[in-house]
């Protein structure tokens, strides 16, 4: 009995939304490879090495386009997350279909077993590079009003209060306000608490003009020179909970502790935690989504638009306790 493939074209592509069309829209390398292509090339084949525009390229057996003008042999995968992989293509579509289609994303675990991958390294690598696609560059700004405050993650700490903080990480978190609760949010590891670290987070996610709510530390105090309609809550002088008045913060850093514990394991290193809050913002801002196939293609999209990270470097980059002691490194790709 075959199974009825409904698409929905977003920009001219389509993309598959249950698993059983998944199946049906890549059955092999060849229909990877051209999916690929169309997301690369939409319109017209721009050749990478000479820049020549071509209404058409050849295909060889290999899967590579050859340039009409040069004759140089392209590959689609060049220059994207996927460049250099010695694995199907179909098998990272899947990855990436699993990381979409869970609520709450996919540790290196439950990928491997997904993927029946034979190495976790390969789906921790696997993991990490996708996370460097999940924020397209170039994003918009939140409008406003945007709540903004800082929370720390990681270990507990004891006896360290307020902003002094030693071994946490500090995540600086804009919420954008709506009239019946949150809308986007941005997120940003800094390493400390300054002005200047503050305020570069203000300016580079939320638009000029709007109105932005923090507390009263002074490390926001030029915002309102800045152009911002500065609102202060001087907290200490109330008698409410923090929440009541910081409402969008306090619930999306219980959401991020939640979410780091829960998935990762608190398996987290401070280096490739940017990424981890790359995830979290690209679930959240598409939490009320339920098309999950809108997300494997938005995922796959700026896949394709984003720089190849090799494991080696992905490694260079970890602290050990991320990966388990009886992991051998090397040989992932
Ligand atoms: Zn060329």
């Amino acid at each position: 009995m075959g199974e009825v493939t409904e698409v929905r074209p977003v920009g001219g592509i389509d993309y598959p939304c249950t698993l059983g069309e998944f199946f049906t829209f890549f059955p092999d390398e060849t229909a990877c490879h051209r999916y690929l292509e169309q997301l690369r090339w939409p319109n017209r084949f721009i050749c990478p090495g000479c820049g020549g525009i071509s209404n058409q390229a050849w295909r060889t057996s290999r899967h590579l386009l050859l340039c009409p003008k040069c004759r140089r042999q392209v590959s689609a995968t060049a220059g994207t997350v996927f460049e250099g992989t010695r694995k199907p293509l179909r098998l990272w579509y899947h990855a990436i279909w699993e990381l979409t289609s869970q609520k709450y994303g996919a540790n290196a675990l439950g990928l491997q077993r997904a993927l029946g991958l034979g190495s976790y390294v390969t789906a921790w690598a696997w993991l990490h590079k996708l996370r460097r696609a999940m924020v397209r560059p170039g994003r918009d700004r939140l409008f406003g009003p945007a709540e903004v405050d800082e929370s720390y993650v990681g270990g507990e700490e004891v006896g360290v209060h307020g902003r002094q903080t030693i071994k946490k990480a500090i995540v600086v978190i804009a919420v954008e306000m709506k009239r019946h609760g949150f809308g986007r949010i941005r997120l940003r590891h800094v390493p400390d608490v300054t002005g200047d670290s503050l305020t570069s987070f203000v300016t580079d996610v939320v638009q000029p003009g709007a109105v932005v709510q923090t507390d009263g530390w002074n490390g926001y105090a030029k915002l309102q020179s800045l152009g911002f309609e500065h609102e202060v809550t001087v907290l200490q002088n109330l008698s409410d909970p923090a929440h009541v008045h910081m409402p969008g913060v306090h619930r999306v850093a219980a959401l991020l502790k939640r979410w780091l514990l829960g998935t990762l394991q608190g398996g987290i290193s401070k280096e490739h935690l940017p990424y981890y809050l790359d995830e979290f913002t690209f679930r959240f801002n598409r939490r009320t989504s339920r098309a999950r196939g809108l997300l494997f293609y938005r995922l796959i999209n700026q896949a394709v638009q984003t720089e190849h990270t090799s494991t080696h470097e992905l490694f260079a980059k970890t602290i050990t306790k991320a990966i388990p002691s009886h992991v051998k490194l090397g040989g992932a790709k």
